[in-house]
């Protein structure tokens, strides 16, 4: 579960989240979209404290993200995140970007981080590029090694901030693929995404963002078909 609570975040003038609410539940999944600007990747940021909120409250089921005391690289344990570019370490191998973290954050033994790796690539199809270099993989290849790094942590939820954008048009099937398997593998998610065929199949409910505010909710079909704000009409407009 994650809890959104009246999030504020400044930057000097610029309010990129001005008392933004959202309540996502256990093994829900939500689509975010708005214009550029809106704070969709704020927002994502802010929930494994990429970026501190100015004022505001989030939570991670019992987790108090955003709390002074709160511990930083246990939330980051708990919060996966996959972002457009896919940030892989260049120097090292596929199978090396996966088992990294596990091995250095939780300090899991060396045989069983490789075990899991290599179910995550076959989860995600790679199981032949374990020994592959990032630059020797696609696009969608080198996202979906992304998707399988972050879930080598066994995080409870996972943001995924535009995962398909920078991605030529043939290879975001294939990463929409996967993502589609883990929401319906129960997996709690948050997801900066423009794809309307992913939010109707996988999206419990869709989130319209617009000058740092959550302003309106609803299951996809509401959403797209029957949107009942006018800013999130006039934005539709643009994108369908
Ligand atoms: P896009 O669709 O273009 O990715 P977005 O909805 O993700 O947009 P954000 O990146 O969250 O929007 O930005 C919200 C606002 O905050 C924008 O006005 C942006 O310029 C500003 N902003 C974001 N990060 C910073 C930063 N580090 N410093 C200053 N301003 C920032
Ligand atoms: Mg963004």
């Amino acid at each position: 579960r994650i809890t959104i609570k009246d999030a504020c975040k400044y930057f000097g003038e610029i309010k990129a989240l001005q008392n933004a609410n959202l309540t996502i539940k256990s093994g829900e999944v939500v689509l975010i979209i708005g214009p550029s600007g809106s704070g969709k990747s704020t927002l994502l940021r802010s929930v494994n404290r990429l970026e501190n909120l100015t004022s505001g409250d989030i939570w991670v089921d019992e987790d108090h993200v955003t709390g002074v005391n709160s511990d930083i690289r246990k939330i980051r344990e708990e919060v996966g995140m996959v972002f457009q570019n896919f940030n892989l370490f260049p120097h090292l191998r596929v199978i090396d970007n996966i088992t990294l973290a596990p091995e250095l954050v939780k300090k899991s033994d060396k045989k069983l981080t490789k075990d899991k790796a290599r179910e995550l690539l076959k989860k995600v199809g790679l199981s032949d590029k374990e020994n592959a270099w990032p630059n020797q993989l696609s696009g969608g290849q080198k996202q979906r090694v992304a998707i399988a790094r972050a879930l080598a942590m066994e995080p409870k939820v996972m943001l995924f901030d535009e995962p398909t954008s920078a991605l030529d048009p043939e290879m975001v099937k294939e990463v929409l693929d996967v993502m589609l398997s883990l929401a319906k593998d129960g997996m709690t998610m948050m997801v900066v995404s423009h794809e309307m065929g992913f939010a109707r199949a996988a999206a419990d409910r869709v989130v319209f963002m617009d000058e740092g505010q959550v302003v309106e909710v609803g299951k996809p079909s509401d959403i797209f078909d029957n949107p009942k704000e006018l800013r999130t009409k006039r934005f539709l407009e643009h994108i369908l």
